[in-house]
């Protein structure tokens, strides 16, 4: 017998009370794009703009680029994209801006910080989105990967408003932006957490390293404690704690690997994140996981993982309260 496959059918998750959360897609370019549409995400929540740049000796023109942004953007007509900027050095060395003899690159001048010396990559990359959201009749939302300082925030948000950006967020991808997020997000307009590097920083684990894979595990309490901070950070900084959604005032999305898994999706919403972006194929579990639990239930599931002695042991506990995960396989 072959089960009937599980679709997603856009539109958000729509929790037991009716509480919905955007479920977005994690692209690369155009075509991966072309592929989260037809899956019916609704929107993109990070498009990694890597691609443009890899395996190149100069940084792209910037029609090169606003003809390459564009082209996701086109894909998504009216509805959120999130374009990161560019997030070169440690797992993604460029030859014409970072160093490949730094002695640690993942603690090094790498994503955000490669703009302090050379400011002009960046800012032709952010000319590049104003152009490419003029061509596309677009507003992407803009975020900027390896933030860990409030001046770091106000001079990416400075800069983005600078070259006509009208939303201008940060990743959260180190622990000092997920412990001071209150004042990051009283400049910033909205947070993307990114799990994959936030529980690399707070394990003090590289995350290239299979041998670690047990300490690089979006489960280990200290890492939802800090997806929780940075929730409750942006919701002083502004928010409306009900809101879900891109109706947060403040808005605040996991985009790293742990918005995929289905159960620990059910914990980051009852950690108070409000839009969940992950590879489209993970939308069909990812939704029906959520349409199983409230809000409520979420925040009490949240509780039990961060509370738990260990990652394996919260693990347990949510899954164990969620039959569906099972039935899923
Ligand atoms: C992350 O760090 O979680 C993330 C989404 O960014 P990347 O995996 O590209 O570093
Ligand atoms: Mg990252």
């Amino acid at each position: 017998l072959v089960k009937n496959p599980l679709t997603y059918e856009g539109g958000g998750a729509e929790l037991s009370d009716g509480t919905r959360v955007p479920l977005l897609a994690n692209v690369g370019g155009e075509k991966d794009a072309a592929f989260a549409a037809e899956a019916n995400a609704d929107g993109v929540g990070l498009f990694r703009t890597e691609f443009c740049f890899l395996d190149r000796d100069e940084e792209p023109s910037i029609d090169e680029q606003a003809e390459a942004y564009a082209g996701v953007l086109r894909e998504f007509p009216g509805k959120k994209v999130v374009i990161r900027t560019l997030d070169a050095g440690a797992d993604k060395p460029l030859p014409f801006l970072t160093d490949a003899e730094e002695p640690n690159p993942a603690l090094g001048v790498r994503a955000y910080r490669t703009s302090w010396e050379k400011r002009s990559v960046l800012e032709n990359q952010l000319k590049a989105i104003a152009q490419a959201s003029a061509m596309a009749d677009a507003e992407p939302w803009v975020m900027a990967p390896m933030i860990s300082t409030l001046e770091d925030t106000e001079d990416f948000v400075a800069m983005a408003q600078e070259a006509g950006v009208k939303r201008a967020g940060i990743m959260v991808e180190t622990p000092s932006a997920a412990l001071t997020s209150d004042h990051l997000m009283a400049v910033a307009d909205f947070a993307s957490i990114g799990t994959n590097d936030l529980t690399q920083y707070t394990m003090a684990a590289d995350r290239m390293l299979g041998s670690l894979a047990k300490l690089n595990d979006p489960w280990q309490p200290a890492v939802l404690a800090l997806v929780g901070a940075t929730a409750a950070g942006a919701r002083v900084a502004g928010g409306d704690p009900e809101a879900f959604g891109d109706g947060a005032n403040k808005p605040v999305g996991v985009c790293g690997e742990a918005a995929g898994d289905p159960a620990l999706a059910v914990v980051l919403v009852g950690l108070g994140v409000n839009s969940l972006s992950m590879t489209p194929r993970s939308l069909p579990a990812v939704a029906k996981v959520l349409s199983t639990v409230s809000l409520a239930d979420a925040r009490e599931l949240a509780r039990l993982a961060v509370c738990a002695p260990t990652a394996a042991e919260g693990k347990r506990a949510v899954r164990a309260k969620l039959p569906i995960i099972e039935e899923l396989g």
